[in-house]
Order: structure tokens, then sequence, then C-alpha cells
């Protein structure tokens, strides 16, 4: 057959032309000439409907293109390309739109202006404005935290929100904190994660959580609710020494509400739920241990000298081991004197 428009003798598509005529008068996408983007200069998210969005500016830019695009429904197997210069407040870009009409593969390409334009987003001024609706309270039982640990702490939470964010919960974000009381506040803008994250504090350092909420007025005819969490650390920590029951006990480790130790008479790992140790009292911590010079020894007992008073004495062993070193670590706990279980520490 003969095309009507280009007179060769091709396969005819439809209305009596072939396939190169045809395309040639028709368009199958058509879109605007300048496309607005907004980004916020605080967080770099796009704004993206009546959301911001994390993603990139290309997946944000293929979304602004289908929705101002109209592709025709003829085309399937729509795929978009874009081609973009030198990013700054205004980019020309250039789009491919592909795909196929029946088995004929087109590509129509447009070239467009694109306008960035910055405005802080929703969290943002949020986030600027003080916001916050929960509170959460790191404190440490009977004692104030020191300085390191309400660093490691400060460095935790900030973590966690970090982690959620990036979970997907965009919102969440630290307002502020103070140190307040020996301990630390924290200031959030989200409810529930107060208590997500002293979950995972409690899983970290022991502990029990508190929660209260707070009226704090109405905002737009609602109560608006504060909510407090209260985390309280354990006053013992890792490297004390403990006494319950007339026993007394080396803690070496810490996991979550489990408080691992050594019994310091038998040298026996026991494991102590966090609240078994609520009567128990901290006698002390690394000072108590002093170091003895090793003198002899036999299948149940050990000879030391005090490298101070020049004074030997015996020790019972606590199980049957045999010491190979030329110094030995001791804990004075008033005026008992046990073998620190250093070795048991070193074979954890
Ligand atoms: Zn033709
Ligand atoms: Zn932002």
């Amino acid at each position: 057959m003969f095309c009507v428009e280009c007179g060769k003798e091709e396969k005819i598509f439809r209305n009596g032309v072939c396939i190169r005529c045809y395309l040639k008068n028709n368009r199958f996408t058509k879109g605007p000439e300048i496309l607005d983007i907004y980004i916020c200069p605080k967080c770099s998210s796009y704004k993206y409907k009546n959301t911001w969005t994390q993603e990139s500016f290309e997946k944000v830019l293929k979304r602004h293109i289908k929705d101002n695009f109209q592709i025709s429904s003829e085309l399937k197997k729509v795929q978009i390309k874009t081609d973009w210069g030198e990013k700054g407040k205004k980019l020309s870009c250039k789009i491919a739109i592909s795909g196929y009409l029946e088995d004929h593969e087109i590509s129509e390409k447009h070239y467009i202006t694109i306008r960035i334009k910055g405005v802080v987003c929703d969290i943002c001024s949020k986030q600027f404005g003080g916001y916050f609706e929960a509170t959460l309270q790191v404190r440490a039982n009977k004692r104030k935290l020191t300085k390191e640990e309400l660093e490691t702490i400060r460095l935790n939470v900030e973590n966690l929100v970090e982690s959620l964010k990036v979970k997907g919960n965009r919102g969440l974000f630290i307002t502020d904190y103070a140190e307040e009381h020996g301990g630390i506040d924290f200031y959030l803008s989200e409810k529930g994660s107060a208590y997500t994250i002293a979950k995972k504090l409690q899983e970290r350092f022991g502990g029990e959580i508190k929660q209260s909420s707070k009226n704090v007025g109405m905002k737009d005819s609602r109560q608006i609710f504060r909510m407090t969490c209260l985390i309280r650390l354990p006053s013992y920590r890792k490297g004390d020494f403990i006494s319950l029951d007339n026993s007394y006990f080396y803690i070496f480790s810490i996991r979550g509400n489990k408080v691992h130790t050594f019994e310091l008479s038998n040298w026996t790992e026991t494991v102590f739920d966090g609240k078994d140790l609520q009567k128990a009292s901290i006698v002390g911590g690394k000072e108590l241990v002093t170091e003895m010079i090793f003198v002899s020894q036999l299948n149940d007992e050990i000879q030391l000298m005090d490298p101070k008073m020049y004074k030997t004495f015996e020790l019972k062993k606590p199980k049957n081991i045999s010491f190979t070193t030329k110094v030995v670590k001791i804990v004075k706990i008033e005026d008992k004197l046990f073998l620190f279980p250093e070795q048991n520490i070193t074979n954890k």
C-alpha cells in the first residue's frame, strides 16, 4: 500500500498513512514549560502534594512529571528519563518520555525549566518554634548521673531518634535538652516515641520506666496533653560491688534488666533481675580493689604480701584454681578480704 502522505510504499498504520507520517502529526505526551519544585532549606526535603519527602531530586522530579504531564493512555510501558544541567535556582531539563504505541517504540522529548523554590517544611517550622509533645527524663536511682553517663545517654538518644527517623518517622526530632536534677531531660516532638526511646534505654542500661500525661490546655478546641516518660536507671553500675543477704557480688555486666555478677566468696556467676537488687546496697567500686604480691599457693589457699606493709597473709581460694601471675588483685570490703574474680572476667 502507498502512504497517502509521503507516497512511499509502506505498511499503513492508521488513516491511510504510514507510522512515520502518523507520528509526525500526532503527539502522545504534553506538559508545561515550567515546573516549580519546593525544597526545605533546613532539612532538604522536597514538597510533594501535601507532604514532604526525603527522596532524591530525580525521584521527586519524576513524580512531578507524572502528575503534570498528560500522557496518552494509548502509550504503554511508559518510561520517563530526565537529564538536567547544573543545579541551581533554575535549571534546564530535558525530559524523554518513551513507550509503545501498539508494537512501535516511540520517544518524545520536552525541554522545560525547573524553578527550585525554598520554603521551610512543616517539621522544621515546628522545630524552630520549640514544639514538643513529650519529655523524656533520665535519672538514676539515689544518685546523680556522672558526666560520662550523661554524655553516653545523650548520644544514645540522638542515635535512637535518627534511626527512628530513617525508619520513616519523619516528624520526630529533639526540640531541646537540659541537664536537670542530676539527670537529663529531652523535649521530643512526638508522644509515642518518648516511650519507645525509654524502652531502648532500658534494654541497654536497665532501670524502671514511669509514664504520666498532663493536660496543658486547649488548642483548636482540642485538649492538649503532654506526656512525660521517666526512666530511672539503677543506682548500681557495671564495676560496682554490692551486698545482698550477707553475700558480696561484683557486677561485671548489665544487659537490660539482667545484672550479671560474680559472688566474691565462690566466684560463681549469678544473674539477677533488676528488681531482685532493690534491697542490695552498693559497697563500692574499683577503689576497693588492690594489688598484692603473690608469695605461694596450695590447692585451696594462697599466700600474698601487701606491698605497702610488707606483711604476708593467707586467703582461701574461692575454687580450685592456680594463680600464675606475680600480682594478684584482692577486694577489701570493711574487714573482709576476697580474691578478685579477674580470671573469670578475662575468660568472658
Ligand atoms: Zn508516510
Ligand atoms: Zn525541613
